[in-house]
């Protein structure tokens, strides 16, 4: 008997259609005689509508609050699966985090998974009921809700098949597979047959939102094997495994708006100091990106970082207690920036990629802002506004174009429109 662990996101369950169409698919795996899990998310906009609605009553809503409130989307979505599998007569039940035996650290908002509890689901399967699991919760030591981030469905989706010892783990969304860049960006973007743990994860990271970053790591660790799928076609997905082809130079090129630039100006250049600045940040629990610290000019300096934008709230009244600290005058905070990163494993053994990144960003009029770099990725912070621009030109400079526009399935404008503010 074959264990498939799948995984449908929102836009894949947002009407009430849709729901009934990942019905049918779970029960025609069932019928064949597979044990069925499918991992879900909140139906379409649903975790963002719920974190308007916390951010109407609180600007900054306590973590834990959060938890309990952004942890119901998923679970009318198992509900909702559930019934429509059980009005085509086959039998299904759905889990919670909790219920489904995911635990995790207790770091809210964005936990890790710690362990897996999976008796319950395993009991499911040996009684032929397909097992609907809601993504992206988890539950602490002290039975508190947790959630796992952004995109984290798939993270769970990743662990379920781990534990369970899956034979196939499938992640269903709006596209086809993983493509060389953001199809609705770059429409000449390619779809990759596969493509290696070890690039994948630069490209999560980076900002390809198509999987997230943890759930790729996981996979990695645990030798799980993904693919990924559309849940509108039956077209062949990607792959998503060690590598075994020989790695291209350029893989794929990634973008994230969601972060800002940060400068402190006039930082006095002694022995210290930027531990005290990255202390200070890392205490509160606040992510850093690149650092750039510019040549100190008699005796001061400017250091510019990034930080994920949604946490500038938090992270202002830090730098304002610096500036007391350290006598600083000022700082600056500009969120219009975009990081786009170019991905290849096959950069380890070629040189001159930055120097035709640089090139070709220069030829479009594009400044650059920030660099920074990995064995497999040269990122750049440039003006959001040129994002789409420097996309495109890279893509082709680096000859990933396809001959064939991307071809947009079943989503409406409205979708198509949160999608692009997906992006920032
Ligand atoms: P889901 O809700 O199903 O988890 P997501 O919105 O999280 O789906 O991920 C799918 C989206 O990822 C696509 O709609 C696409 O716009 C975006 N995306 C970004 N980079 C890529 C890429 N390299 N390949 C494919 N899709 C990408
Ligand atoms: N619903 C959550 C989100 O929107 C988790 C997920 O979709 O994976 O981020
Ligand atoms: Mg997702």
């Amino acid at each position: 008997m074959v264990r498939i662990v799948t995984k449908f996101g929102g836009t894949s369950l947002a009407t009430p259609e849709r729901v009934l169409s990942v019905a049918r698919r779970l029960v025609a795996y069932h019928n064949e005689g597979n044990e069925v899990v499918a991992v879900v998310s909140a139906m379409g906009s649903a975790t963002d509508d719920l974190l308007t609605l916390a951010r109407s009553v609180n600007a900054s809503p306590p973590a834990r609050e959060l938890d309990m409130l952004l942890a119901t989307g998923e679970m009318v979505s198992m509900s909702v699966v559930a019934m429509a599998i059980a009005s085509l007569g086959v039998q299904a039940v759905s889990l919670t985090g909790r219920q489904a035996g995911i635990l995790t650290t207790s770091t809210h908002n964005k936990a890790t998974i710690s362990g897996l509890r999976c008796d319950r689901v395993r009991q499911a399967l040996e009684d032929d009921t397909i097992v609907i699991v809601a993504g992206f919760q988890g539950i602490t030591d002290n039975d508190d809700i947790t959630t796992l981030g952004r995109g984290g469905s798939d993270t769970t989706a990743v662990a379920l098949a781990a534990g369970l010892g899956a034979d196939r783990c499938e992640i269903y969304s709006d596209v086809d597979g993983v493509y060389t860049c953001d199809p609705r960006v770059v429409p000449r973007a390619r779809k990759l047959d596969e493509v290696s743990y070890e690039e994948m994860l630069e490209l999560a990271a980076a900002g390809a939102g198509v999987l997230q970053m943890r759930a790729v790591e996981f996979a990695r660790n645990f030798g799980v094997v993904l693919l990924c799928k559309s849940a509108f076609s039956s077209n062949p997905g990607t792959t998503v495994k060690e590598a075994t082809m020989e790695s291209a130079v350029v893989s794929g090129i990634a973008y994230d708006k969601s972060e800002a630039k940060i400068t402190i100006r006039n930082v006095p250049d002694s022995l210290g100091i930027a531990a005290v600045v990255f202390e200070a940040i890392a205490s509160s629990g606040i992510n850093v990106d690149m650092i750039v610290q510019n040549i100190s000019e008699n005796g001061f300096t400017d250091i510019s970082f990034t930080s994920p934008a949604h946490e500038l709230p938090r992270l202002r009244p830090v730098l304002d207690g610096l500036l007391e600290r350290l006598g600083i005058r000022e700082y600056l905070v500009d969120d219009t920036i975009a990081k786009i990163s170019v991905v290849g494993a096959g950069m380890k053994s070629n040189p001159g990629i930055a120097a035709k990144m640089f090139k070709v960003l220069a030829e479009h009029n594009v400044n650059i802002e920030m660099i920074s770099t990995s064995a497999i990725r040269i990122s750049v912070v440039i003006d959001g506004a040129s994002t789409s621009g420097a996309l495109q030109a890279l893509h082709t400079a680096f000859g990933l174009d396809a001959d064939d526009l991307f071809e947009e399935t079943q989503l409406s404008a409205e979708e198509l429109a949160a999608k692009a503010a997906k992006g920032r």
